[in-house]
């Protein structure tokens, strides 16, 4: 049975958007002591991985789910349990952008997700070839309404350095606490 205070955040995206990497660079970053897994020991999610963070006396509980195609057919599953999302997309993949925001869009429409807080994290930053978020805002704004009055905010992050970790986490604990 969930707590108060406690939330259930579900980590989504295409496969090697870096789901697995964030989910770690966020332990790293917010758990006291947390010796993490080698970045280059972590593979793609196949199934889910699952994380509990403490962020100032708010636990988050987040879900990592696998992004092949034949895995997203389960997201939904989880949808009704879950608080907030953070979609993450591979910013250095410009020939993947379209279909990750057709999964987005698919994503947001499902009703178990209306009111729910969504974190897009143009992610590998790191990359000098990447897009910033300049370039991607744009495209994930694209069919606003079907975001409707949710909390939404695409964010710049690095999951492998883990710039930009903290502050997305921090938007997310202020929309859903
Ligand atoms: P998942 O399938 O979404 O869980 O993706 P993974 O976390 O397994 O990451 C897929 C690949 O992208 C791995 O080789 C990661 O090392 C790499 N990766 C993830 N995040 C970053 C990042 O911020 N920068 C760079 N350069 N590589 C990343």
């Amino acid at each position: 049975m969930v707590q108060k205070d406690e939330f259930c955040v579900l980590i989504l995206g295409l496969d090697n958007a870096g789901k697995t990497t964030y989910l770690e660079a966020a332990k790293t970053k917010l758990t006291k002591n947390y010796q993490g897994i080698n970045p280059g020991k972590i593979t793609t999610t196949v199934g889910l991985n699952i994380g509990r963070i403490d962020v100032g006396g708010v636990q988050l509980n987040f879900w990592d789910l696998g992004g092949q195609s034949e895995l997203q057919s389960l997201w939904d599953k989880y949808y009704e349990e879950s608080h907030a999302v953070i979609y993450i997309v591979d910013s250095w993949d410009r020939e993947r952008v379209d279909e990750s925001k057709e999964i987005f869009d698919r994503m947001i429409a499902n009703d178990n997700l209306q009111g729910v807080p969504l974190l897009v994290l143009a992610n590998k930053q790191d990359l000098p070839e990447c897009m910033g978020v300049r370039e991607v805002k744009p495209i994930f704004n694209k069919n606003a309404h079907l975001v409707g009055k949710r909390d939404c905010m695409v964010m710049p992050v690095s999951a492998l350095t883990g710039d930009g970790v903290d502050e997305g986490i921090k938007w997310l604990v202020d929309c859903i606490k």
